[in-house]
């Protein structure tokens, strides 16, 4: 099974792709955790993106594709994956669909998690996340149950992105709107285009997810090959 969530930020895409990886043994690839893990690493890639991300642009179509071709190769994609933040331009998007004819594999869903832009910032701007095991927060919607404590590993210490300030996040709509939402025609025109609504709650965008695969499962036993 290979997925692909689309949505501006700040609309759940990691949080229903950990949850499908979860359930379903898929991996979840996020380009923008790759490129964080790079900027962290002080790599030549990360010095590259390190000042793009903070302004809320994209990196280069090149960077990214060449990142994303190599990790699509990993043991844990063998049951398939669920891109999380890539393709974000059209043309990021053809070259998956050489990449994957090339490797053989299909494409099965395309699902755009739709939000208003309105709630956008107010989700964004509230996350943070534990620095030891990346488990995610809000302060207003999924605050910790003691504060200052992570509820799954007890550790104190947390993380805010440095992409997720309210200044930024504008620049990231923007983007979404300008260089992504194009590909919502680009996957209906290849009839693999579902909705899911992403202003729900957690559980219930989840199911809806579930609902488009089930569809899918039985047309197809769900796993990777085409
Ligand atoms: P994300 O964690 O998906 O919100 O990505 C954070 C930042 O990483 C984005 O604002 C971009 O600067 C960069 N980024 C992540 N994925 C891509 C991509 N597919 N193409 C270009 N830039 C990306």
């Amino acid at each position: 099974m290979n997925l692909i969530l689309l949505g501006p930020p700040g609309a759940g895409k990691g949080t229903q792709a950990k949850l499908l990886q979860d359930r379903h043994g898929v991996a979840q690839i996020s380009t923008g955790d790759m490129l964080r893990a790079e900027v962290r690493s002080g790599s030549e890639i990360g010095l590259q993106a390190k000042a793009i991300m903070e302004r809320g642009d994209l990196v280069p179509d090149a960077i990214i594709t060449a990142m994303l071709a190599l990790r699509v190769t990993k043991p844990d994609c063998a049951r398939g994956f669920i891109l999380d933040g890539f393709p974000r331009t059209v043309p990021q998007a053809e070259a998956l669909d050489v990449m994957l004819g090339e490797m053989g594999l299909a494409l099965h869903h395309v699902i755009e998690l739709k939000v208003d832009d309105g709630a956008l910032v107010e989700r964004i701007a509230g996350r943070f996340t534990c620095a030891s095991c990346g488990t995610g927060y809000h302060d207003r919607f999924k605050p910790t149950q003691q504060p200052g404590v992570c509820d799954v590993c007890g550790s104190h210490e947390f993380v805010r992105r440095a992409d997720d300030k309210a200044e930024t996040v504008a620049a990231r709509l923007d983007a979404y709107h300008r260089q992504t939402a194009p590909l919502l025609p680009y996957y209906a025109a290849q009839g693999k285009l579902k909705h899911v609504d992403g202003m729900a709650d957690m559980a219930t965008v989840s199911g809806q997810i579930e609902a488009v695969l089930e569809g899918q499962q039985s047309l197809d036993s769900g796993v990777g090959r085409a």
